[in-house]
């Protein structure tokens, strides 16, 4: 971590289309040498709570200084660091200085590779593995950030690497509809609904389309999906007719196996083979995991490795707090 002075916390925020992310240090119990770090996110339209929770933290008034008089700038990053960068002035008396998002997301989730042990694993075939990453293996990799919309960038090192593309189908997508199709209010909730679900009865499989005799004997994988949401089409059920928890299921899996097709194809193209997945859309669940880590080991022929990170949806924050440092 930044050097800093004893019982200075650091405060770096992260404000995206959807969530605000807050990272912040605190002493570790027991009056160690180091610094803990902790995490906290709210949602972008309840700004408020989070100047309280800062408040209530007291995380303002010594950001970083020695005397604590005088409100030094609070690093922040993504686009709504610029959108409330008079809010914060105004209710909370505190600068933004204000970061590159790209930056900061690459600069996290360097620092979470090179000095958190354990950072990264895979989740494959319901094992969790951790995966070692030394400095002289890191690079490069590949860094799919699904957060609102899905940015995807080719890291060569710390502070070097390049936006290759993104997309604007990602994680605001996905909760946007869900919200209108399942009713559902919050994210955990949308979540848990995919669990209890199924997502075959709105999926169009192989199977449905060639029968499972002509699979057999074509060697087809018949439970292999051939149209998201393509069963409905053909069904006389109208949208109160299907089950919420069978809603959010096909939703979760269109958009994580389409989302993981495309970080292959990126990969496929720039010759990469190892995959990070990043952003608040996979929120350490299970089956999306799961989900993304079969489409790259489908899709590359085992070839490439998915490999999440812990504190994902923190990236841009982690790297803002790091420019402390610099
Ligand atoms: P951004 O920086 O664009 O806000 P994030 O990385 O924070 O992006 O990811 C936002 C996405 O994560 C949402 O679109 C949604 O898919 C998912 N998500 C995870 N947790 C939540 C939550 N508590 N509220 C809303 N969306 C959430």
């Amino acid at each position: 971590l930044p050097r800093q002075p004893a019982a200075s916390p650091l405060v770096a925020l992260d404000i995206g289309g959807t969530l605000i992310k807050l990272v912040y240090t605190a002493s570790c119990e027991g009056g160690g040498a180091g610094a803990e770090l902790r995490f906290a996110k709210f949602e972008r339209r309840r700004l408020q709570e989070c100047f309280d929770f800062i408040r209530a933290k007291g995380l303002l008034g010594c950001n970083g200084t020695r005397s604590g008089k005088e409100n030094v700038p609070l690093k922040a990053t993504g686009g709504g660091a610029y959108k409330f960068s008079d809010d914060f002035r105004e209710k909370l008396g505190v600068c933004l200085d204000k970061l590159d998002e790209m930056d900061s997301v690459v600069s996290g989730a360097n620092f979470l590779l090179q000095n958190i042990p354990g950072a990264a694993f895979t989740h494959m075939n319901g094992q969790r593995n951790p995966v070692d990453v030394s400095p002289n293996n890191l690079f490069p990799y590949l860094l799919v950030n699904i957060g609102s919309g899905v940015s995807i960038l080719k890291v060569t090192g710390n502070r070097k690497f390049e936006r290759v593309t993104g997309t604007h189908i990602g994680g605001g997508t996905m909760f946007g509809l869900a919200k209108l199709l399942t009713g559902c209010k919050s994210y955990d909730e949308f979540l848990q609904l995919s669990q209890k679900g199924d997502n075959f009865v709105l999926d169009l499989i192989v199977k449905d389309i060639c029968g499972e005799l002509v699979c057999q004997k074509q060697g087809l994988s018949t439970s292999t999906l051939a149209s998201s949401f393509g069963k409905v089409i053909t069904s006389k059920k109208r949208l109160t007719d299907y089950k919420p928890e069978d809603l959010a299921s096909t939703l979760l899996s269109a958009f994580t196996y389409n989302i993981a097709q495309i970080a292959f194809l990126v990969a496929s193209l720039l010759g990469l083979r190892r995959v990070f997945f990043g952003g608040s859309y996979i929120r350490g669940h299970k089956s999306t995991m799961e989900n993304i880590s079969f489409a790259i080991d489908f899709w590359s022929q085992s070839q490439m490795q998915a490999v999440f990170l812990r504190h994902e949806g923190y990236l841009g924050a982690l790297g803002a707090l790091m420019s402390y440092g610099d």
